[in-house]
């Protein structure tokens, strides 16, 4: 009865993993979910994004004439990027995540947060350790092909940002009892 007392005290974190556009085009979505998948995570939501394209071109322009349109997303990739949108490359990262389909995944798991951080490696490429997804797939910061959350409470919040209600799904996997004991 103890173990299973353990084990149902573990906190189960969630986590936001987005390939990003260049990930995308590069064809290193697969690579990148096989990542989590082989660690031992569990996959509950997934789809491709596409940003509508007025928007995406609304987030490119220099001079904004739409309020409405141009607020809508920005408010809403602001949101995402809440500690980043005073930073000097925040128009140029905007315009970066918009150029294209993302692919949007949550996972689930004990842990899930910094041991997605550690997989994906640091922000810059160059410094990030070979293994690591950009260690192994990057060479420029602003085209590390893969988002983290950087803490549960941004998880679920990221989580809450890209999916709706509906879209994320529970289940058990056939595996879970050959990964914990
Ligand atoms: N970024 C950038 N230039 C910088 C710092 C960050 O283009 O000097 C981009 C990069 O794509 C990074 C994202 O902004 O992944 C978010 O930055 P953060 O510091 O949160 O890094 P992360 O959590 O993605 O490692
Ligand atoms: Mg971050």
């Amino acid at each position: 009865f103890l173990p299973h007392l353990v084990a149902s005290m573990e906190q189960v974190e969630e986590t936001y993993i987005m390939v990003k556009p260049d990930g995308v085009q590069r064809g290193l979505v697969g690579d990148i979910i096989s990542r989590f998948e082989k660690k031992g995570f569990k996959l509950t939501g997934l789809k491709l994004f596409q940003c509508p394209k007025d928007l995406a071109e609304a987030c490119c322009w220099e001079f904004i004439d739409d309020f409405n349109l141009f607020n809508i997303y920005l408010q809403w990739l602001q949101e995402h990027y809440k500690d980043l949108n005073s930073k000097p490359f925040f128009p140029k990262l905007i315009e970066y995540i918009t150029s294209g389909p993302v692919v949007c995944m949550a996972w689930e798991g004990a842990g899930v947060v910094a041991s997605a951080r550690k997989l994906i490696g640091s922000t810059d490429p160059l410094q990030a350790e070979p293994g690591t997804i950009r260690g192994d797939l990057a060479v420029q910061t602003g085209r590390n092909v893969v988002h983290g959350s950087d803490s549960p409470e941004n998880g679920k919040r990221e989580i809450g940002l890209w999916f709706k209600e509906g879209e994320l799904c529970q289940w058990t996997p056939a595996q879970a009892q050959w990964l914990r004991e």
